[in-house]
């Protein structure tokens, strides 16, 4: 590497990353990170060096990757579009397709207005730091989601962390807090590491009674929870609405892109305020034409709905039963404690030697001694195939003595 005083003031920084890679990662057998899977088109299975996989990890909870329609909806894009927009929305980078994907998400969401932008991260981050700024206050669960984290940041607002799903405690920093400014709580509708969901019925109560506005991250509920996977407020029923609602197209929408929809204004604001959509490329043509077919094809097929929340509550009765621990999880993900890092590494391992690809969560992406394999179930899962990995998970947890063998 090239040795000039820049690159050895940041010389530390990298040896310290390879340091703790190679602890984690000392023989190529345990590789799970990073690894090249060729996942098959309908996402249920992976090969990976020649062997075909049960792929227990993957985001698209509706089965709809290598859905026929979304696939041709792509390729019609791709054919009269091209592969990119040009730019940004501002200049030039918006396209038709952009507005049906805007109207569609609106609807779906049950909002005056939405807006898309490049991805669930970028509409975080450009949607939290336009909306707070300083001298206003965003509360967020400790839990929440690294875009949401990052957004804060970049806001400049004054930042108060609650305890995860715990109302009283946010209702505390909620009096506690500066009198003044905008008041934002930001939860996730459903935790993307824990599986749980958060309770908006009192969340809704604790911020009406301190006028601050409500804002939920749907990324893991959009069609997958709720009758027909209209997300929290689908789940728990009329009567109980959120202020700000925004989410991705990466996964259950099996595509690219993210959005966030709300009443007209808000919207309209954002369309000035939030950086990420004003100085960063649009979403590109065919991202965006696979999205809208795919919320077209959720609305017309709810029951592939029912199907994700049967078969995940079908894997997690199975794993329980056996001892193994799930933490709080209600919805398609299942995190599977292993303990340490290595004992998630080490399980990693273990199951993907016996057929089942589950990836391993360490810290501090969650709390030490809580690694864990993050499990999701997807619509195109059969019964055949979660009895199948609820078999490779117990017997891989009793090879690596997570549970007694
Ligand atoms: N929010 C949550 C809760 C997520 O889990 C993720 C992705 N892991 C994102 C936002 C970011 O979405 P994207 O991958 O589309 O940028």
């Amino acid at each position: 590497m090239n040795t000039s005083g820049g690159w050895k003031r940041l010389e530390s920084k990298l040896a310290a990353t390879q340091e703790r890679v190679q602890s984690l990662e000392w023989e190529p057998a345990r590789r799970n990170s990073f690894v090249a899977y060729t996942v098959e088109r309908d996402s249920a299975y992976a090969e990976l060096d020649g062997r075909r996989l049960l792929m227990m990890s993957g985001y698209s909870y509706l089965g709809l990757a290598g859905d026929e329609r979304v696939v041709a909806a792509a390729k019609a894009a791709l054919d009269l579009y091209g592969t990119g927009n040009h730019g940004v929305r501002a200049l030039a980078g918006s396209i038709p397709l952009h507005e049906e994907l805007e109207a569609e998400v609106a609807r779906f969401a049950g909002r005056e207005r939405a807006m898309v932008f490049g991805s669930g991260y970028a509409a975080n981050v450009g949607t939290v730091a336009g909306i707070v700024g300083p001298g206003d206050t965003v509360f967020i669960d400790k839990y929440d989601h690294a875009s949401i984290v990052d957004g804060c940041r970049l806001s400049g607002a004054t930042v108060t962390r609650f305890r995860h799903n715990d109302v009283d405690h946010l209702a505390r920093r909620l009096r506690a807090a500066d009198p003044g400014g905008v008041r934002l709580v930001i939860v996730d509708s459903v935790y993307s590491m824990d599986g749980d969901i958060a309770p908006l019925p009192e969340l809704r109560k604790v911020c009406d009674e301190h006028d601050a506005l409500l804002m939920v991250d749907e990324a893991h509920a959009l069609g997958v929870i709720g009758p027909v996977g209209g997300g929290i407020e689908d789940h728990f029923g009329p009567g109980c609405e959120v202020d700000i609602k925004l989410g991705t197209l990466s996964k259950a929408i099996p595509s690219m892109g993210g959005w966030v929809a709300g009443p007209a204004a808000l919207i309209a604001h954002l369309r000035y305020a939030a950086r990420p959509f004003l100085f960063s490329a649009a979403l590109g043509p065919a991202q965006a034409a696979a999205a809208l077919e795919a919320l077209r094809i959720l609305r017309r097929e709810p029951e592939r709905v029912a199907h994700v929340q049967h078969q995940a509550e079908r894997l997690r009765t199975r794993l329980n039963a056996a001892g193994l621990r799930t933490q709080n999880s209600e919805t398609a993900v299942l995190p599977l404690i292993a303990g340490s890092d290595e004992a998630a590494y080490d399980l990693a391992t273990t199951c993907r030697e016996n057929g089942v690809i589950g990836l391993p969560v360490v810290s501090p992406a969650v709390p030490n001694d809580l690694a864990r394999l993050r499990i999701a179930v997807t619509a195109r899962h059969t019964a055949d195939d979660i009895d199948a990995a609820a078999e490779a998970f117990v017997a891989s947890a009793r090879a690596c003595r997570i549970l007694p063998a």
